[in-house]
């Protein structure tokens, strides 16, 4: 249930308005749009609190939200949300790239790939430290060493970082080093890491499960934006399907559809959506074409020696060369590379 404020009422209405959520047991969620401000009713709502929410002093009307998911909708907050991280706004109507190793492996690594992303304009390293493996013998990271030199190369070239992170109890931890947190596939629907990100205090950049429909994937950006974490990036990384030649299939309509029902910035992940480093370039602009808000790939000084993920990392050389095209895709798009400070 939304509650839409008169145009021009005051904040002695609106904080009333909240008010009254509060003593019937609600929270109130605020959204302050270009046109109209809007109180987002979270809680289990009941037919009869439509009644008793219009007769407030300033409520131009209080509309039932057809969906389960309300904060993330557009109906709630008709504007894009802009996720700010240091220098870069993700979600503004640019294209904002995120580039790393999948995982942090040595520091030697991680700063030579850091240097090169950054000279190729990428705005954000990413690097997992906590690693989801299928195979519990696989390499699992490097834990908080792996987290310090992130640490260290964002020191160096002053690109923020994005790391994931799997367990609630870790929540604390990653907060203190990542700039954005990341919630992997495998964990879209792990509740109570949902909600412990929802209250961490930096932004999520929440993945879509694998075997997710876009509207559980919503319901789980909800978790989040429900412990009042507003900042949530979606990540479509590809959906299982019948097709076995590509990792994933990359779910391409999910991006536009995604970008109609809710305000939240998406990020293509052409890298874990075909698993092979030379689809990585034709999806990735195919991504920023279909209206994704920035791209995550995986990129490694030497990805037959990477310690995950060596099948769909570009070479320095490929990233350079994905950059410069999907620099002009995103040109004749409208929505240039987000400039690099
Ligand atoms: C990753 O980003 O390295 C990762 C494990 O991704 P996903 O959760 O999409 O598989
Ligand atoms: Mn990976």
């Amino acid at each position: 249930m939304i509650v839409v404020m008169r145009v021009g009422s005051t904040e002695t209405e609106i904080d009333g308005v909240l008010k009254r959520l509060k003593e019937l047991g609600f929270k109130g969620s605020l959204s302050r749009g270009e046109e109209r401000t809007v109180v987002g009713v979270v809680g289990q709502v009941y037919p009869e609190l439509a009644d008793e929410l219009a007769v407030l002093p300033g409520v131009a009307d209080v509309v039932r939200v057809s969906r389960p998911y309300k904060l993330a909708s557009r109906e709630f907050k008709p504007d894009d949300t802009v996720v700010r991280v240091g220098g870069v706004a993700i979600g503004g109507g640019n294209t904002v790239m995120m580039a790393g190793q999948c995982s942090v492996d040595t520091e030697e690594q991680v700063m030579a790939t850091a240097r090169l992303v950054k000279e190729a304009g990428a705005h954000i390293l990413r690097g997992g430290a906590f690693k989801p493996r299928t195979n519990p013998y696989a390499f699992r990271g490097l834990g908080e060493k792996g987290l310090q030199i992130l640490a260290a190369a964002r020191d160096e070239t002053g690109l923020p970082i994005i790391s994931e992170v799997m367990d609630p109890r870790d929540v604390e931890l990653v907060t203190r080093y990542a700039d954005i947190l990341q919630i992997g596939s495998r964990n879209m629907q792990n509740f109570s890491l949902l909600d412990e990100v929802g209250r961490c205090g930096k932004p999520v950049m929440l993945k879509r499960g694998m075997w997710a429909p876009l509207q559980e994937w919503l319901l789980a950006a909800e978790y989040i934006l429900a412990e009042g974490n507003d900042q949530v990036i979606l990540c479509e990384r590809g959906i299982r399907t019948f097709e076995t030649d590509t990792r994933f299939t990359m779910d391409l309509s999910v991006i536009p559809l995604a970008k109609r029902l809710s305000h939240l910035p998406i990020i293509g992940d052409p890298s874990h959506a075909t698993g092979r480093w030379y689809l990585v370039e034709p999806m990735a602009m195919a991504s920023v074409a279909a209206g994704a808000d920035g791209l995550m790939v995986e990129v490694h000084p030497n990805p037959d020696h990477a310690l995950s993920d060596g099948a769909q990392s570009l070479t320095f050389d490929n990233f350079r060369q994905l950059m410069d095209r999907v620099g002009e895709v995103a040109r004749a798009v409208g929505r240039p590379l987000a400039p690099v400070s």
